[in-house]
């Protein structure tokens, strides 16, 4: 089995639809009104089932981008040292921008990620997550949109890799030795 390794199921699927459905409809609320479409703003590559599952259930006219970067650390510890990898298509100067993570852990990343994005001055930017990891935060980050908190522990699947494998888990599961 190729989730043989996984110790433990931490996120069910219906789990895992509930929160999307719930964020959806926060989303929906929060940007009801905006006079023009949102664009909704994806971190490659651990973001792409939960952005595409998200802007299922957000009941409004939108666009999408993704953007890849990349944190460099000593491997196992985010930097906070962001490099842009692959930069959005659109302009997002006056844009309405949500942007999406799959999981904020000590919120680097994020952070240098926002403070990009503000540079390129855009009418609002929020950020929603997926997972968040409040014990492990050391960067001031404030999540607009939050599917669920969870413990310090590694998680995968649902997007999220361990050395690029088990994205394709339908549910979020933790790693054993
Ligand atoms: P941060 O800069 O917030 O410490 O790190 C955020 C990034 O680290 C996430 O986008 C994700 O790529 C990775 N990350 C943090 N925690 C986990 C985890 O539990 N599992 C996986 N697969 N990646 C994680």
């Amino acid at each position: 089995m190729f989730d043989s390794k996984i110790t433990k199921k931490l996120i069910s699927e219906e789990q895992i639809q509930q929160t999307v459905s719930r964020l959806g409809k926060e989303v929906t609320e929060h940007y009801t009104g905006i006079d023009q479409e949102l664009l909704v703003v994806g971190l490659l590559r651990g973001s792409f089932i939960f952005m595409a599952d998200l802007v299922r259930c957000i009941e409004l006219p939108l666009c999408v981008d993704f953007m890849t970067v990349s944190s460099y650390g000593d491997g196992t510890i985010s930097s906070g040292d962001v490099k842009i990898i692959m930069d959005l298509d659109t302009s997002i100067e006056g844009r309405d921008v949500l942007l999406v993570e799959d999981i904020v852990d000590t919120g680097k990343t994020f952070s240098k990620v926002i403070r990009m994005m503000n540079n390129r001055n855009p009418n609002s930017l929020k950020v929603c997550t997926f997972l968040n990891k409040p014990e492990c935060r050391t960067a001031d980050v404030t999540v607009d949109f939050c599917g669920m908190d969870i413990p310090n522990e590694f998680v995968v699947g649902y997007g999220l890799d361990f050395a690029q494998q088990y994205r394709n888990l339908p549910y979020v599961g933790v790693l054993g030795e």
